[in-house]
C-alpha cells in the first residue's frame, strides 16, 4: 500500500481544475435542460472570499451531481460533471487497489450515502444475481450474518424481502461458532434455501470484532453451496487495513466480492460518504434500464448524490498519504492498548481486537453513573446492558482517558464519582 501525500496547494489545484472541467451553472454554456443548479445564493454566496482557499466548500457551493456509477466506462456518465466525477473514479481506484489490494481496473464502486446503503446495494446485487443466473426464487435466498452485525443488514433484508439467518457468537471471543454456523445452514437448507449471501464484519460496531472470512468461505466451499461474501467494513475499513498488514479482507482474497467502507466513521469525512466497492461484472445485476434521462443509466440505490462528498474522501486520503494515515491509525491503536493494559490491571474484563480502537467492557464492572458521565455506549437499551464500549476516536485525548480510568478505579472501590 502506498500513495504519496499531497500539499494543500496541490489538492486545491486538482479540485479547482476538476471544477473548471465541470459545466458551471454560472459559466458561459447555455444549460437549459438539467434539473439542477447552484446552491441558493442567499446563504451560499459564491463570492465569499474564503472559498478561494477552500476546495471542498467550493465544490459544495458549485453543487455537482454524481448520479450513476462512474467506474463503469471510460467515458463519464454525464459529461456535465466530468471533472469531479473523474476524481471519484480515482478515489475508487485508490481505495480498492491500494487499501484493499484489488487488481488495477478490476473493481467498480461509488460513494453511497453510508454503510447502510452500501450494505443494501451488495444484497441487492447478489439477490438479483441469484435470480438471473440461477433462476432463484426470493425464498430460496438466505442472508447470513452474526448476531453482532449492524442493524442495517436486517433492515436491508427486510426491504429486499430476503430471509435472514443469524449466526451465534462465543460470549468472550465474539467469534462465530462452528456449531451455530452448521445449525443455521442446515436450518436454511431445510426451509428451502439454496443460495447464500454472507456478510462478514470487518469489525462489528459494538465490539470491534472481526469475522473469520476464510473460515466462512472454506465452509461454504466445502459444502458446495453457492455463496457470495460481502464485507461490512463500514466501521473498520479505514483503520484495519492500515494497522494489520496481514489483513485477509482484500480483493486478493477470492472470497471477497464486495466491500462497504464508511468515510464518515474513521476517515473523518462529512456524513454522506459511504463507499461501495465490488469486483467488476456485478453492477449489471442492478441496472435500472428505465433510467432513461441518465446517459449511462443508473445502478445505485440513491440516485442523485453530492459530488462534494466524493471530493472530501479523496482530499482526506491525499492530504495524509498512506504513511500519514497509517501513523494516525496506529496512534489510535496505541492509545487503545494503553487503556486495555490499565483495565487488565484493574481486572475489568473486556473484549478488544488488537488492530482496532474499540474496547467493549463487561457491564458488571461499570456503574451506571460512570457510563453516563463518559457517554459509554451500551449493547442494549431495552434490557440490562451486558457490555459498555469505548471508541478511541481522534477526539479521545489522554486527559479524558486518564480521568475515566481514575473514576473507574474509584467506582470499583465503591467511592462515588463526581458529576460531568
Ligand atoms: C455505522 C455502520 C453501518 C451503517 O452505516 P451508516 O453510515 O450509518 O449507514 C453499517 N455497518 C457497520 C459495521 C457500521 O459500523
Amino acid at each position: 500500500m502506498y500513495w504519496k501525500k499531497l500539499t494543500h496547494e496541490q489538492i486545491k489545484e486538482r479540485v479547482f481544475g476538476a471544477l473548471r472541467k465541470n459545466l458551471d451553472y454560472r459559466g458561459e454554456k447555455p444549460i437549459l435542460g438539467i434539473p439542477g443548479t447552484y446552491l441558493d445564493t442567499t446563504e451560499f454566496y459564491p463570492d465569499a472570499p474564503f472559498l478561494e482557499d477552500a476546495p471542498y466548500m467550493s465544490a459544495m457551493v458549485s453543487n455537482p451531481n454524481h448520479i450513476g456509477v462512474h467506474t463503469l466506462s471510460d467515458k463519464s456518465v454525464l459529461d456535465v460533471f466530468e471533472g469531479t466525477q473523474q476524481i471519484e473514479k480515482e478515489l475508487i481506484a485508490l481505495v480498492s487497489q491500494e487499501i484493499f489490494k484489488g487488481g488495477r481496473g478490476q473493481q467498480d464502486g461509488y460513494v453511497a450515502t453510508g454503510g447502510t446503503e452500501a450494505n443494501m446495494q451488495a444484497m441487492w446485487i447478489y439477490r438479483n444475481y441469484y435470480i438471473r443466473e440461477h433462476g432463484a426464487k426470493l425464498d430460496e435466498i438466505a442472508v447470513m450474518y452474526s448476531q453482532d452485525t449492524h442493524y442495517s443488514l436486517p433492515k436491508g433484508a427486510n426491504v429486499l424481502q430476503l430471509r435472514s439467518f443469524i449466526l451465534g457468537v462465543d460470549y468472550e471471543s465474539r467469534a462465530i461458532t462452528r456449531a451455530s454456523l452448521e445449525e443455521q445452514v442446515d436450518k436454511a437448507i431445510q426451509s428451502g434455501c439454496r443460495y447464500f449471501i454472507i456478510v462478514a464484519n470487518l469489525s462489528t460496531t459494538m465490539f470491534g470484532s472481526v469475522d473469520d472470512i476464510d473460515m466462512l468461505g472454506e465452509y461454504f466451499t466445502r459444502r458446495r453451496l453457492p455463496f457470495k461474501i460481502h464485507v461490512d467494513a463500514a466501521y473498520g475499513g479505514f483503520i484495519y487495513p492500515f494497522t494489520n498488514p496481514e489483513s485477509r479482507y482484500t480483493f486478493d482474497n477470492s472470497y471477497v466480492t464486495s466491500i462497504a467502507a464508511d468515510g464518515h466513521k474513521m476517515l473523518q469525512t462529512p456524513y454522506g460518504t459511504g463507499l461501495f466497492l465490488v469486483r467488476k461484472g456485478y453492477f449489471q445485476y442492478v441496472k435500472t434500464d428505465e433510467a432513461n434521462y441518465i446517459p449511462g443509466k443508473d445502478y445505485t440505490l440513491c440516485g442523485s448524490r453530492s459530488g462534494a462528498n466524493a471530493i472530501s474522501l479523496w482530499m482526506i486520503l491525499q492530504v495524509h498519504g498512506s504513511e500519514g494515515w497509517k501513523y494516525k491509525m496506529e496512534t489510535l491503536c496505541d492509545r487503545t492498548e494503553r487503556i486495555c493494559n490499565r483495565l487488565t490491571r484493574m481486572k475489568v474484563p473486556f473484549f478488544r481486537n488488537p488492530y482496532l480502537n474499540i474496547i467493549a467492557m463487561q457491564a458488571s464492572h461499570i456503574s451506571g453513573d460512570l457510563a453516563d458521565k463518559y457517554y459509554l455506549v451500551a449493547d442494549s437499551y431495552e434490557k440490562a446492558p451486558e457490555w459498555y464500549k469505548i471508541v478511541v476516536m481522534p477526539h479521545v485525548k489522554q486527559g479524558i482517558v486518564d480521568s475515566f480510568l481514575l473514576d473507574l478505579e474509584r467506582s470499583l472501590k465503591g467511592i462515588p464519582i463526581a458529576d460531568k
